[in-house]
């Protein structure tokens, strides 16, 4: 039985980075949040929850999937970077519904087995895809 994409309510891109790409990382997030409004996590500069090294967060949502992963493709400036979707299965979300740009990282699943955890509908009004016509060029 499929299952259906409506359940994903959002998606988590997860940057990692350490002291040598660190600088790197911070670019690509300013670039990104230049051109897409995004929920921006902080900054983590030691890994934490099921993340094995340095990262932050970066949410949106169904809409935006189609423009900021690309966009992570192509300007990703080498670091990895987790893509997984928000079904309210975070274990499940991380473990084998992700997808990785650039080389995968060992993930501390069980720290997320447990009670599903049901996040927040999306907002009834979607931020604008794009905030600048240049992040096309
Ligand atoms: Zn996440």
């Amino acid at each position: 039985m499929p299952h259906n994409i409506a359940t994903i309510r959002g998606y988590h891109a997860h940057v990692y980075f350490d002291a040598a790409t660190r600088a790197t990382a911070l670019a690509v997030r300013h670039a990104l949040t230049g051109c897409f409004e995004l929920r921006v996590g902080g900054l983590r500069d030691a890994p934490g929850g099921p993340h094995p090294k340095p990262s932050y967060q970066l949410g949106f949502t169904p809409g935006q999937f189609d423009h900021v992963v690309p966009w992570l493709m192509l300007n990703r400036q080498g670091l990895d970077v987790l893509v997984h979707p928000l079904t309210g299965d975070d274990a499940g979300d991380h473990a084998f519904r992700a997808l990785w740009l650039g080389t995968p990282q060992p993930l501390d699943i069980d720290f997320l087995r447990g009670p599903p955890v049901t996040a927040a509908a999306p907002s009834p009004s979607q931020p604008a895809l794009l905030t600048q016509e240049t992040c096309n060029d």
